[in-house]
């Protein structure tokens, strides 16, 4: 679990706004649910044979009531207790988003760690394949606006339970025919989740995996008709996607369309994104039948990949650094400070660390402003400010000029002290 501190914090802020503005232009609405949530929601939700559900968790007792609780480990489920719980879908479909912290008791290592952010878009009570689109189209238009390339757009269709049942079964009968080629964890699902096998990171076992039976070829017309509709609106979006039949992804919530983003530059945890259908989720965590669609992207993964591909990010800095040589100055000071803060300029003020010297020396004040990387620095002098006046001292510019500005009038010359972008 990472603290998050400045000025790293920027970046965070700046693709969460990114996200906000590009969520707000596809209609979706943000929905913010507790970190917390019973354990019960997971396991029905997730599935109890998954990895998030047998060894991810971070499951506790309320010692008041002896309630079992999980920190979400994701946020779909969630989503949907809360849409069931406020009958979001009276009035027809909801696009959502959310961004938040998610915890996984995993083996910590770059790009997965134990609390971790993601942001998720859920589409619900929609059923047609144009939303499955929608929701891809989302995602890759973040990349570009963020600036990202080299992301690939892996697609597969999980079909529907009648047609996931008759693959699972001719997929057990092939892997119990290779038992004996099987690891320890694929024999144990042999007969639970064996779908997960085929998702194994084990290398010894690519080739029996390479060779299983493809739950894309048990699809029915229908199945096949929706997944070829969403191909069809990527590729007229210019959006450039393959079909990797071995994609399952890690919860049993899914059925037809699912899809991740990947990319070859962040080592082993090159997924930054994924998602897909869920049109039995709702039912199953107790709500009234209801299509779904969805997906979430690792924050920490997304901003990794920025700083691979050298993406520079705009840097926080204060647009006034304001020096106050004298603590007689600081009440009238702080009033112009505010002034100019009120009219969208954004200002450090000089703070002593220590009072035993007044508000520390010219040279100590000046040393801070250029730290600050502030433009220009404002100076309270006494005589200056007896005058009615403010010098206004340009720092970045390398001329160091220098001009009085009248404290009258600040409001009127506040808005020219402000960069831009
Ligand atoms: P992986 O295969 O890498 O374990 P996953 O399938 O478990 O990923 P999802 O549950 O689909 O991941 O979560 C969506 C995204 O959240 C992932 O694509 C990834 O970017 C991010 N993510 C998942 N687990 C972690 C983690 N422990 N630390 C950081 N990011 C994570
Ligand atoms: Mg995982």
């Amino acid at each position: 679990m990472n603290d998050i501190l400045p000025p790293d914090s920027a970046r965070w802020e700046w693709l969460e706004g990114k996200v906000r503005s590009l969520m707000g232009r596809f209609a979706y609405r943000n929905i913010r649910t507790p970190i917390v949530e019973p354990t019960a929601l997971f396991v029905r939700g997730l599935g109890e044979v998954t990895d998030i559900v047998e060894k991810e968790m971070y499951s506790f007792e309320d010692r008041l009531n002896g309630e079992h609780l999980t920190l979400r480990p994701e946020a779909t489920a969630g989503v949907v207790r809360a849409v069931v719980e406020h009958s979001l879908l009276y009035e027809g479909g909801k696009r959502l988003y959310y961004m938040g912290p998610m915890f996984r008791h995993e083996r910590p290592q770059r790009g997965r760690y134990r609390q971790f952010h993601q942001i998720g878009a859920e589409a619900l009570g929609f059923a047609g394949p144009e939303v499955d689109a929608e929701l891809i189209l989302l995602a890759d238009e973040l990349w570009r606006e963020l600036g990202i390339s080299d992301v690939r757009l892996e697609l597969n269709s999980l079909g529907e339970p009648q047609e996931r049942k008759a693959h699972r079964q001719a997929l057990i009968n092939y892997l119990a025919k290779h038992e004996d080629l099987l690891d320890e964890d694929a024999r144990r699902r042999l007969h639970t989740n064996p779908l997960r096998i085929l998702d194994t990171k084990n290398p010894s076992m690519q080739a029996i995996v390479d060779a299983a039976p493809r739950l894309i070829d048990f699809l029915g017309p229908e199945s096949i008709a929706h997944f070829e509709e969403v191909k069809a609106i990527l590729t007229a979006n210019g959006v450039q996607w393959t079909v990797n039949p071995r994609l399952v992804r890690g919860m049993d919530y899914y059925n037809l369309t699912v899809f991740e983003f990947v990319t070859d530059q962040l080592g082993s945890q090159g997924t930054i994104c994924g998602g897909g259908r869920y049109d039995y989720l709702i039912e199953q965590v107790g709500g009234k039948a209801a299509p779904a669609v969805g997906w979430a992207l690792g924050l920490e993964r997304v901003l990794e990949l920025l700083k691979e591909q050298e993406k520079v990010v705009p840097a926080l800095i204060p647009d006034v650094y304001a020096v106050v040589p004298s603590p007689e100055m600081l009440p009238l000071a702080m009033a112009s400070i505010q002034k100019l803060r009120r009219a969208g300029v954004s200002v450090q003020m000089h703070a002593a660390s220590d009072r035993s010297n007044g508000m520390g020396s010219m040279k100590s004040q000046f040393k801070r402003a250029d730290a600050s990387g502030a433009l220009c620095a404002l100076v309270f002098g006494g005589d200056e400010v007896s005058r009615g006046m403010v010098i206004h001292k340009a720092l970045r510019d390398g001329s160091g000029a220098q001009t009085e500005r009248p404290l009258a009038t600040i409001e009127q010359w506040a808005p020219t002290l402000q960069s831009i972008g």
